[in-house]
């Protein structure tokens, strides 16, 4: 079976992804690999924002290629090997692509697949899809290299979209790397009371209710020093008000906008950006990919912290690839407690 995207609703316009977007044909793949190929089954595929921006011709961003109509969609994605004419991999190795297309089983080149260690995430593999993966990384490096977070300094960060995969991911982190407190903001009672009982969370404000500049003076008396911001918009503009001098905006995605044609990082509102230039607050464009000669040492990393139980992980899970489209549709709309994860095959 092979997912193929449809892209003729929303193709460069403004618009939420809808599921006749999507489309599952079935199809047959090749009963022989070349050399240097491998057969590989899917396990998990992930399901992430930017992908809203590759529904779009022009994606709005120099790194990402739009999906072309009627060619099987791809992203994240990890497998088990069935059959390989490659060098370094063997039947039953388990691998990963961050171009893994959308199909149950596929034949790929082995020289653009990354092998996996199971032990290292206590065999949960999905997570190299999340805490382990793209998403930790995200999480770790944005706060590592933009954040300015130091031990001691008694520096409160702020979260938004906490309660996803990296915002989860990055709350804890920058406690573990020095913030005295975190507090995030997230769109359900149930993710808040998640981020602050099991994630460590100091505070958490539901967005969808009550009034998020109030509660975030209250929570945050002292100012807001660190700010992660994962879905720009609002939300960031009420933030960005209570920021202190010289504090410090990661710049990590801007969710609330991905249905808009409009560039990206969208500029502030001109009230925002002025309180932004006259308090000095950094707001440098992140992009993760931009770090990959510390992929290594930061999956590592990641991994010490998830087996000693210092970084607790959430995933929402979707059993089959016929669900894909809509395992999308629900993590843009916040369906999802830490990663959207789709399970294609035991
Ligand atoms: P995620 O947070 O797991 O899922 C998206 C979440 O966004 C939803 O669960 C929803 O939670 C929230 N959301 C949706 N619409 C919103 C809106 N209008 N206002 C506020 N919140 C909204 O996804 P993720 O994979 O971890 O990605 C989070 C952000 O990181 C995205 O902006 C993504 O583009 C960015 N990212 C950046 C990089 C990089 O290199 N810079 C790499 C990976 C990801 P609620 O229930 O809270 O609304």
């Amino acid at each position: 079976i092979i997912y193929f995207f449809d892209f003729k609703i929303i193709l460069g316009k403004n618009g939420v992804p809808v599921a006749e977007n999507f489309r599952l044909e079935q199809s047959t793949i090749a009963d022989t690999i070349q050399v240097g190929q491998v057969r590989v089954r899917t396990l998990y595929l992930s399901v992430d924002p930017y992908m809203r921006c590759r529904m779009n011709e022009d994606t709005g961003s120099d790194y990402l290629l739009p999906w072309q109509l009627s060619e099987v969609a791809d992203g994240g994605g990890i497998g088990v090997v069935e059959e390989s004419k490659h060098d370094n991999l063997a039947k039953g190795d388990f691998v990963t692509s961050f171009n893994w297309p959308w199909q149950t089983v596929a034949i790929l080149d082995g020289s653009f697949l990354q092998k996996l260690v199971p032990q290292l995430v206590n065999g949960r593999l999905s997570y190299f899809l999340g805490a382990a993966g793209i998403t930790g990384l995200t999480a770790l490096l944005g706060i590592r290299e933009k954040g300015h977070v130091a031990v001691g300094a008694n520096q409160t960060m702020v979260v938004s979209g906490a309660a996803g995969a990296c915002g989860s991911l990055a709350g804890q982190i920058g406690r573990l790397e020095g913030c005295s407190r975190v507090v995030g903001i997230a769109g359900t009672d149930e993710k808040c009371s998640i981020l602050v009982q099991e994630m460590g969370f100091d505070a958490a404000i539901n967005y969808k209710k009550g009034n998020v500049a109030e509660q975030l003076c209250e929570l945050c008396p002292g100012g807001v020093d660190v700010y992660f911001d994962n879905v720009g918009g609002d939300i960031s503009d009420t933030v960005i008000s209570q920021m202190n001098q010289n504090s410090h905006i990661i710049l990590c995605g801007q969710i609330s906008q991905y249905n808009k044609d409009v560039p990206y990082p969208p500029p502030l509102p001109p009230d925002i950006e002025k309180i932004q230039k006259e308090r000095n607050i950094t707001r440098e464009r992140f992009l993760v990919l931009n770090y990959m000669d510390k992929q290594e040492a930061s999956v590592l990393q990641l991994c010490q912290w998830i087996q000693e139980g210092k970084l607790k992980v959430r995933e929402t899970v979707v059993e089959g690839l016929a669900n894909i489209g809509a395992a999308f549709q629900s993590m843009m709309n916040g369906g999802n407690i830490g990663k959207q994860i789709v399970s294609v095959s035991k």
